[in-house]
């Protein structure tokens, strides 16, 4: 579980679930009282995971000829999936990094 940088007390996964849905937001140390931000190589991979699955999943819809509704509850599944492992894989900074 990602930790506090500032006093790195490991944060609880109702802290950082937060996180996965607005990383502008940051998240709020219940011991140091200090907001912790998303960094930005775990923004991109982030970025890059969300954009590269569901392409593939569509190109796998031609090739194994499934149905758009099939298609539609992958890609619904695996939106569920990572924003529920999203906090696990985080890490995170003192301060807001830029994306670019
Ligand atoms: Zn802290």
């Amino acid at each position: 579980m990602p930790k506090c940088p500032h006093c790195h007390q490991p944060f609880m996964y109702k802290q950082l679930l937060r996180i996965s849905w607005s990383s502008r937001v940051g998240v709020e140390c219940s011991n140091c009282q200090k907001t912790s931000f998303e960094s930005a190589s775990s923004k991109k991979k982030l970025t890059l995971v969300t954009i590269i699955t569901p392409i593939t999943i569509i190109i796998f819809r031609e090739l194994l000829n499934l149905s758009m509704t099939v298609v539609s509850f992958i890609i619904l599944m695996f939106l569920g999936i990572l924003t529920l492992t999203l906090p696990l894989y985080t890490k995170l900074t003192k301060e807001e990094e830029p994306l670019w």
